[in-house]
């Protein structure tokens, strides 16, 4: 078998995010799909280990954000590389709630729909959760993020619990050498570009960063970065 036919399956990049206990989360997801247009139902697959998973079928609800192709990779970084069990994720982001109490992430996104459990299917390691469209918006008429967009132009990777999640991946995307890879996420740290949101200008040495320096994707430790 050549299970490489499966990376040439195309995607789109959201946010899932959901309301439960007193919580709200929202995660990236790669695997959203239309089923039907008559009733409008969307299908995704979620991880179980997620903290998104246990929100949603606490409360039967959730909100699909369609992430634009100017999403910024910190803002990715946060919703996909970390656990809504470690981060109030939506204290970092600009959301609106929807009826149920369901976040919806507002900003980088050109619209939204908000769903209904209607059915759950086990899928080994995922949960894939069938909801009716109770509601939808567009935001404008920025274009939506494609995966291939994401991968080859944002240089972003899966982590492992995604359902698409590659075990070379980081090797995929690091196609220089003499650059540092952060061995969580697979962003690369260029000298040339620095980073500047963070306060590192461009010509400055993965070596010369400070000691408390994170990957602005993952929020990994220095420690966690590898020459490529
Ligand atoms: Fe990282």
């Amino acid at each position: 078998m050549n299970a490489s036919a499966l990376y040439s399956i195309s995607y789109g990049l959201y946010v899932i995010s959901a309301a439960g206990d007193g919580a709200i989360n929202g995660q990236i997801a790669n695997t959203v799909f239309q089923v039907t247009s008559e009733p409008k139902t969307i299908a995704v697959s979620i991880n179980k280990q997620n903290f998104t998973h246990g929100l949603i079928r606490a409360s039967g609800l959730f909100s699909v954000s369609v992430l634009t192709k100017d999403a910024p990779m910190p803002l990715i970084g946060l919703f996909g590389f970390r656990s809504g069990r470690d981060v109030a994720k939506f204290e970092k982001a600009e959301y609106f709630t929807a009826p149920g109490d369901v976040p919806v992430l507002r900003e980088s996104c050109c619209g939204y729909l908000l769903c209904r459990v209607m059915q759950e299917i086990d899928v080994a390691t995922h949960t894939v959760f069938i909801g009716e469209v109770t509601d939808a918006d567009v935001f404008g008429k920025a274009e939506p993020m494609t995966y291939a967009y994401y991968h080859e132009v944002k240089k972003g990777t899966a982590p492992k619990s995604a359902p698409t999640y590659r075990e070379n991946a980081a090797e995929v995307a690091a196609p220089k050498s003499g650059l540092y890879r952060c061995a969580v996420c697979g962003y690369v740290y260029d000298p040339a570009v620095g980073d500047p949101a963070h306060g590192v200008a461009p010509g400055t040495a993965f070596e010369a960063l400070p000691a408390d320096w994170k990957c602005p994707v993952c929020f990994a430790g220095k420690d966690r970065f590898v020459q490529v």
